[in-house]
């Protein structure tokens, strides 16, 4: 059997010119177009097919579409061909496969193709239309393979990155098991130099001279100071290893105000700052009693350490819903606002404007802080430079029996 090529360029010649048109169209389009009949043979192609597949228009004509299907996917072929036969409709080949198509030297490269049934006198013949992809294929590999590499090397940093955390985590661990054991033993020390300094300062065993007293003052001053910040330490220290555990108890909240205040009424007077006491919450409060007067006393001693003399001091509680709110405020130095959220810090002071004030440890807040935080509640301040502060903390009011 021969084969006509109506498909050939040269056949335009005694057609009509819109048919003329059709084959360009045919000619022009980047993919291959093959018509191959009920037989497997091909019978129409354009200029693509023979670019894409390598052989000469003539080669391929009548020759078995097999041909350009790789050796391995012969076998199959024939029956997805028949099955296609059974089921003629529009639609991609072998969908889900990669497939690829076969030179004329043997050489291979990745296709898609969509195939048409195409009735001819009651025969079906079928229309491919072959797309070289070795292109977006390529493009597709380089991006999977960038993304491998990304993957892997990200996987490696996460692994050093939780290598850093762990070694962080047990750095930070032993620093705080150091700093309370640390604390610890030079409490005891402390406790004798400040016990004898004491005795030396009450002359009980003789008088002292004007100078030893003031010597003494010295000793018995700093070592107190040096308590404090030991204290602080070892609170914080406990806090932050989960240590610290609280012993809530109902006890009466405004006895409890009371207590505070008159241990700070003393520091007040000494500068003539006007200590008051605005507390409307007469209930019982269930809570750990000596934390709730630590952060009550935290916050008092910080209000009149940083209000300059004449000033006022006061303290307010009153009962909102569930919540006991409670504010601390005076007419102190103030705090500028970018400080205000690194004042709960560790360690941290404000610089200048505490106004050379700076017997503190800067432990104070982030203990107080912490010390509401296991309460339940949170702790806020509102200041303005040169006006004052007021520090406000939210208690939840707990049942004792709920709790
Ligand atoms: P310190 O031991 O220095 O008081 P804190 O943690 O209690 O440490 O406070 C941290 C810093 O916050 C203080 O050094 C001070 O600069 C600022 N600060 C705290 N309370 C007040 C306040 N009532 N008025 C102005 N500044 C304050």
């Amino acid at each position: 059997m021969t084969y006509q090529d109506p498909s050939a360029p040269g056949a335009a010649r005694h057609e009509s010119s819109l048919e003329s048109r059709y084959r360009k169209l045919l000619h022009a389009v980047p993919d291959a177009i093959l018509e191959v009949d009920q037989d497997g043979r091909i019978t129409i192609l354009n200029e693509a097919a023979e670019r894409m597949f390598g052989y000469t228009r003539a080669e391929l004509l009548g020759l078995n579409v097999d041909s350009v299907v790789p050796a391995s996917m012969r076998s199959g072929h024939a029956e997805h061909r028949a099955s296609y036969a059974a089921h003629p409709k529009t639609r991609p080949m072998g969908t889900g496969l990669e497939l690829q198509g076969q030179r004329k030297d043997g050489s291979l490269f990745p296709v898609e193709i969509s195939l048409s049934p195409n009735w001819i006198e009651g025969s079906l013949h079928v229309i491919a239309s072959v797309r070289d992809i070795t292109e977006r294929k390529s493009v597709e590999n380089r991006l999977r393979t960038l993304r491998e590499q990304y993957t892997a090397e990200l996987t490696v940093k996460n692994e050093q990155l939780e290598a850093r955390n762990q070694e962080v985590e047990r750095a930070n661990r032993l620093k705080t098991e150091f700093l309370a054991s640390m604390s610890h033993e030079l409490r005891t020390p402390l406790h004798t130099i400040i016990g004898f300094s004491e005795l030396l300062s009450e002359q009980l065993e003789g008088p002292l001279t004007e100078k030893q007293q003031r010597f003494v003052g010295h000793i018995l001053q700093d070592a107190r100071h040096l308590l404090e910040l030991i204290n602080e330490v070892l609170n914080i220290s406990k806090i932050e290893s989960g240590r610290l555990e609280l012993k809530p108890e109902s006890f009466d909240f405004s006895q409890c105000v009371e207590e505070v205040m008159a241990g700070i009424r003393h520091q007040a007077a000494s500068k003539n700052i006007q200590l008051e006491n605005q507390n409307t919450f007469h209930d019982s409060l269930y809570a750990d009693r000596v934390r709730i007067k630590e952060i009550l006393y935290n916050l008092l001693n910080n209000a009149v350490k940083f209000t300059p003399e004449g000033g006022r001091v006061w303290i307010g509680a009153e009962r909102q819903g569930e919540g006991l709110h409670i504010s601390v405020c005076d007419t102190g130095i103030g705090i500028p606002e970018k400080e205000q959220r690194s004042i709960f810090e560790k360690f941290y002071q404000v610089g200048d404007t505490t106004g050379g004030v700076r017997e503190g440890t800067g432990l104070g807040l982030a203990i107080t802080k912490h010390l509401v935080e296991l309460h339940g509640g949170a702790i806020s301040v509102a200041s303005q430079p040169g006006k004052g502060s007021s520090f406000r903390l939210v208690l939840p009011l707990i049942q004792e029996q709920a709790a």
